[in-house]
């Protein structure tokens, strides 16, 4: 589950890291009261406006259609509302959110880290994440803050430090000062970077999150190190036991899709091709997949419907799908395991007739316990659901049902 950057922030400094502060606001009238708050507290007329998106690259990023771009300086409160004016309820697209951009719903009024004539300003970069293939928490950091980390990975991999936690010891101190002093820095600096990586590993391990990348990290030039960004992402598996992150999620960043599908605990991914797919097991899903690429089509999703599929997962499933108007043909895939065949049969009849007409073609391949239970109850039902056997079978069908 991602969350927002002032929500990140806000676990980060329950953990003792320094953070950018800020307060954030949904209209402009609350931009200025968070704005007037801020400037007492800094002492400064300068704050930052910055949309609250999940999405990276808002510094950059334009809102559609103007040059206004999501992070933007303010000067005085008349700026702070004239900006949160031009973000607010409008879209901002960024690298990361594709052209079809996402909805500013919220803006973090911030303090001005960048204290006005600083002349050496330092920008880091540093994340915490899971190295699946060393299976251990990996810290990377960079000197080359601000910038994409895919970009410097890229063109200048040497510039990516990359420590590796040993999980039974966990982060050692020797570790963290080989990062600070690869970081280039000495004296208070170090000291500062170190409690700072100490802080956060602690932030990263405690929530179970799966991912924590700080960029930019700001090293002031009074030495203090803090965080001016964050981005998180937290372990959906691990959620269970962290319900007060739990609250934080924010559905209008999700795909409406995809809300409505964990609100049925139905595991949907939304994709961009034209053949819908209803798949019990996330293994034979990839499969399905597969084969529909491989007989020339493109998946117009990943729905793995669960072990326990029932007339009304079913039905969710196909609601789902069918809400999708790039859909053209549906492939449902079940193998009977646990759930029997007829059971998904009388599922698929029953969603069929609950949801009214339903445009598509549907090819159906019902295998494993009670298949040709399933089978007649399809047949006998009189819909226009066409049955394979096989599954290239049911390849080849949706192949010719699309032409
Ligand atoms: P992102 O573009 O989505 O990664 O958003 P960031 O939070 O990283 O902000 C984008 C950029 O805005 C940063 O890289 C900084 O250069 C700039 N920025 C952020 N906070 C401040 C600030 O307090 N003062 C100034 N002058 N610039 C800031
Ligand atoms: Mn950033």
């Amino acid at each position: 589950m991602n969350i927002h950057e002032y929500q990140g922030k806000e676990i980060l400094s329950k953990f003792g890291v320094r953070i950018q502060r800020g307060i954030v606001a949904e209209t402009p009238e609350q931009a200025v009261l968070a704005y007037k708050e801020i400037a007492t507290m800094t002492n400064s007329k300068f704050a930052v406006v910055k949309s609250q998106i999940h999405a990276g690259g808002r510094g950059k990023g334009k809102i559609v259609g103007t040059e206004q771009r999501g992070v933007q300086l303010a000067k005085s409160a008349e700026d702070v509302k004239t900006i949160a004016g031009n973000l607010l309820k409008n879209v901002l697209v960024t690298h990361q959110t594709g052209e079809e951009g996402k909805v500013v719903n919220k803006i973090l009024i911030a303090e001005d880290a960048y204290y006005p004539g600083d002349s050496e300003p330092k920008e880091f970069y540093m994340s915490i994440l899971l190295d699946r293939n060393k299976a251990c928490n990996v810290i990377m950091a960079s000197t080359e803050g601000g910038m994409d980390i895919e970009e410097v990975a890229e063109h200048s991999p040497e510039k990516i430090i990359k420590e590796w936690i040993d999980p039974r010891v966990g982060l050692q101190g020797f570790q963290a000062r080989k990062v600070a002093a690869k970081l280039g820095l000495s004296g208070t600096a170090n000291k500062e970077m170190v409690k700072f990586i100490f802080s956060l590993y602690k932030a990263y391990e405690e929530t179970d999150s799966s991912m924590f990348e700080i960029n930019p990290v700001l090293k002031t030039s009074d030495d203090k190190i803090l965080a001016v960004d964050a981005k998180v992402n937290l372990d959906d598996n691990a959620l269970f036991r962290h319900k007060d992150l739990l609250e934080l999620r924010d559905k209008a960043e999700e795909d409406p899709m995809e809300v409505e599908a964990s609100d049925n605990d139905l595991n949907y991914v939304k994709l961009d091709g034209n053949v819908g797919c209803m798949v019990n097991g996330a293994g034979l899903a990839m499969a399905t997949m597969d084969i529909i690429k491989l007989y020339g089509g493109e998946p117009a999703n990943f729905l793995d419907v669960g072990g326990g599929a029932n007339a009304q997962t079913v039905e969710a499933g196909f609601r789902i799908i069918l809400k999708d108007p790039n859909v053209k043909a549906i492939f449902v895939n079940i193998f009977g395991g646990i759930v029997r065949c007829d059971r998904v049969a009388t599922g698929i009849v029953e969603a069929y007739k609950s949801i009214g007409e339903i445009h598509v073609p549907i090819v159906v391949r019902l295998q494993g316990t009670n298949a040709e239970e399933g089978a007649s109850i399809i047949n006998a039902s009189g819909l226009k659901v066409f049955s394979a056997v096989k599954l290239k079978d049911a390849a080849e069908l949706v192949k010719q049902v699309l032409a």
